[in-house]
């Protein structure tokens, strides 16, 4: 029933029912529309990063593009590739402030000061966790439309720059979503799992690959009960929430990225999932 709900609402609706919200500052979205008459064989690349493109119901072309959260404000381009000449697509970054979030850890935590056999742990994990956000696979047709990957309230807590016990580490790439533990996990959008694991600092965690460099990955689960290989359709349940890896309570943590950017979840809810709180 769900499907044919979903069909039925893609049909009525065009793709346009499903894409992301725009804002072209670091960890955000742009959507560029592609010039007409260029081959159905082009692709586009950010930096090194091959880039979404997407189709409306009409059938024209669009780039939809993540922005890093390391990303430079200013004048910013995507080049088209598999085209006779050249082409560039010009747009501009702008700027953002994300705020501060202060988390108080005990001081014996080796989350906080880990030593250096789980400091190699995690640079391993990291390059695993990279390489797979780098990945470009032909799963789905167009954008998926996203759904909330738990129950629970939404809060504006990608971005933030963290400070453990006033040292300051790596800004927050996801959404965190506190909830009860045991709380089922769902995929917030149809695709692939990629890639099951329990990580230092993530816990047990699962990557969901969208299709065309997009990727979710969902952390610090209890349980989970997805395998790589799986296909999922949006809403089936891959997990459950926990508390795993480093974190101070239950709390689902949900990483999107496109291009390999990693991006405000926010942008890829619709706007009926809002409202959303500060942390
Ligand atoms: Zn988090």
């Amino acid at each position: 029933m769900r499907c044919l709900a979903a069909l039925m609402m893609a049909l009525s609706c065009g793709s346009a029912f499903a894409l992301p919200q725009q804002s072209a500052v670091p960890g955000g979205i742009v959507i560029l529309p592609l010039p007409a008459g260029l081959p159905e064989t082009v692709t586009a690349r950010f930096g090194e990063d091959p880039v979404f493109i997407d189709k409306d119901s009409k059938g024209e072309r669009r780039l939809i593009l993540g922005i890093p959260l390391n990303a430079e404000p200013g004048p910013a381009q995507v080049v088209i590739d598999g085209s006779k000449e050249k082409q560039t697509l010009d747009f501009s970054i702008g700027t953002k402030q994300y705020t501060e979030q202060h988390i108080t850890l005990p001081a014996g935590d080796k989350h906080i000061n880990p030593g250096p056999e789980e400091l190699a742990r995690y640079a391993r994990e990291a390059k695993e966790q990279q390489a797979i956000y780098k990945t470009f696979s032909e799963n789905g047709a167009g954008w998926p439309g996203f759904v909330t990957p738990t129950r629970g309230e939404l809060t504006e807590t990608f971005g933030l720059k963290r400070f453990f016990n006033d040292e300051a580490r790596a800004p927050h790439l996801g959404m965190d979503i506190p909830a009860p533990e045991g709380q089922a996990v769902i995929a917030p959008a149809s695709g692939v799992v990629v890639q099951t694991g329990d990580y230092f600092f993530n816990g047990r965690t699962v990557m969901i690959d969208h299709g065309h460099g997009l990727i979710s990955m969902l952390c610090h689960l209890s349980k989970i009960t997805a395998k790589a290989g799986d296909r999922v359709r949006q809403g089936d349940i891959i997990g459950r929430v926990g508390h795993t890896g480093r974190a101070t309570g239950p709390h689902l943590h949900w990483t999107v990225s496109l291009n390999n950017a990693r991006i405000d979840p926010l942008l890829v809810l619709p706007a009926a999932s809002k409202p959303v709180s500060k942390p």
